[in-house]
């Protein structure tokens, strides 16, 4: 059985945490791999120190003062260094970050840098060997991530290795240069790793259980969710709900390595497991209700528009034009409506509409802003009868007026629009009427 495991910010962000880490990773012997991030923040008010050294590569870089800054990040490594009592000294290493940053090495080798150091302190607290992502994870000169060339050499590398660490979020080009991913990115080194030693399980370590639910500011205590697949996670993802990065689960999904999301603070609770697919009978009708507020819609309407070939892609050219991308598009025989983000419309609003009318002349056209969807996501729906009409009749009770309803054939999610201000309410009714109340 081989393990990757990846702890977040959070789990690593002083040596209380580390020592938290060390025991879960020698609770068992499966758990190889190591993949760190840099150290996050220890409280609310703390900073990470990523963001710390962007703001000290930019001070070095354009002349200005930056010193205090290193010493902050100094002190944050020095911290959990002494805190575990291990030998090691960091001071030639931040020797040479300085001289990088004031060589303006780039701001991604500077943020590289807190994955990169905490690295050689995992490795050695826990006497693993230590490899450099930049020699085993590969970016093209274009800065695209290079899977098949990573998955290749990084795979032959660990072949023979018993137990290593590989600090995350970062790589290399051809030249040398060191590349990012985006942020939150030691998701993805850790879905990578996986794959090429074809682990059983990628483990990701966290702050909190695994996925929730529903989003605990509207819910209190929502449930965990125990299994969910890359579908239904997709699903909830892009309407807002997100502990992994997005990225992270495509290395391992056609690999079918499942990732189970677990909390460092609480090693015992079993987190949620992330699969392809499962014939495990979900525990709920449904997995988890996503949503986000702020959208708008235009309702187009014209006499004969079904008999209209190509009406739906003239009024979606329109949009492209401006570059606004669509969410929803329910229709009826005679009438079309286009969901869109407010935030991303509103700047070319009296462009589109004037498009519009003059790509299909529309009999009427009206828009409502402050609306907002609802995702109803869940594998079990398929298999269940009347999901559809328990979610509108909760809805009824609360009193929430249902704007939209759309039902992809998968019959994985179901969307609905309210009003803004019947968000939290719709979210409420709907996880009552599944989660609470259901047995
Ligand atoms: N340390 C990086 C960040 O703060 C990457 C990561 O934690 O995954 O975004």
């Amino acid at each position: 059985m081989k393990k990757v495991v990846k702890f977040g910010g959070s789990s690593l962000a002083s040596a209380k945490q580390f020592k938290k880490v060390g025991e879960i990773i020698r609770g068992d012997k499966s758990r190889r791999f190591v993949v760190p991030s840099a150290p996050g923040k220890r409280h609310d008010k703390d900073e990470k120190v990523t963001d710390l050294l962007y703001q000290c590569y930019d001070g070095a870089a354009d002349g200005k003062s930056y010193k205090k800054i290193l010493e902050k990040i100094k002190e944050r490594y020095a911290e959990i260094i002494d805190g575990l009592d291990i030998n090691l000294n960091l001071d030639h290493e931040f020797a040479t970050i300085e001289e990088n940053f004031l060589k303006k090495a780039g701001r991604d080798y500077a943020a590289s840098r807190g994955e990169y150091l905490n690295g050689l302190v995992m490795a050695e607290y826990l006497g693993y060997e230590f490899i450099d992502a930049a020699e085993v994870i590969f970016f093209d000169a274009d800065g695209n991530f290079n899977a098949e060339l990573t998955n290749k050499e990084l795979g032959e590398r660990l072949e023979h290795v018993e137990r290593a660490v590989i600090p995350g979020f970062y790589g290399a080009k051809d030249d040398g240069t060191i590349k990012t991913f985006s942020r939150g990115g030691s998701d993805i080194t850790g879905s990578i790793v996986a794959k090429a030693i074809h682990a059983d399980m990628y483990e990701n370590w966290t702050d909190v259980s695994g996925f929730l639910v529903a989003d605990p500011r509207i819910i209190k205590n929502p449930e965990v969710i125990e299994t969910i697949t890359y579908r239904e996670l997709r699903e909830l993802a892009y309407m807002g709900a997100s502990v992994l990065h997005e990225d992270a689960i495509f290395p391992v999904r056609k690999e079918g390595i499942p990732i189970n999301i677990r909390n460092t603070n609480k090693p015992e609770d079993k987190g949620t497991l992330i699969v392809e697919s499962t014939c495990r009978k979900p525990h709920y009708t449904i997995t988890g209700i996503a949503g986000k507020k702020g959208f708008c819609s235009i309702n187009i309407e014209k006499a004969m528009m079904n008999a209209e070939v190509g009406f739906g892609r003239k009024v979606l050219e329109v949009f492209e034009k401006y570059g606004i991308s669509f969410e929803h598009m329910p229709s009826g025989i005679d009438t079309m409506t286009v969901f869109v983000h407010q935030s991303e419309f509103e700047d070319y609003e009296q462009s589109v509409i004037a498009g519009i009318h003059r790509a299909v002349e529309p009999d009427f056209l009206e828009m409502e802003s402050d609306l907002a969807l609802v995702a109803v996501v869940g594998r079990g729906m398929k298999a269940t009868r009347g999901t559809a009409g328990r979610i509108f009749s909760a809805l009824a009770h609360s009193r929430v007026n249902v704007k939209m309803i759309d039902q992809g054939s998968s019959e994985l999610n179901i969307i609905i629009g309210v009003k803004n201000a019947d968000f939290e309410e719709a979210i409420r009714a709907i996880y009552d009427i599944f989660i609470t109340t259901e047995v």
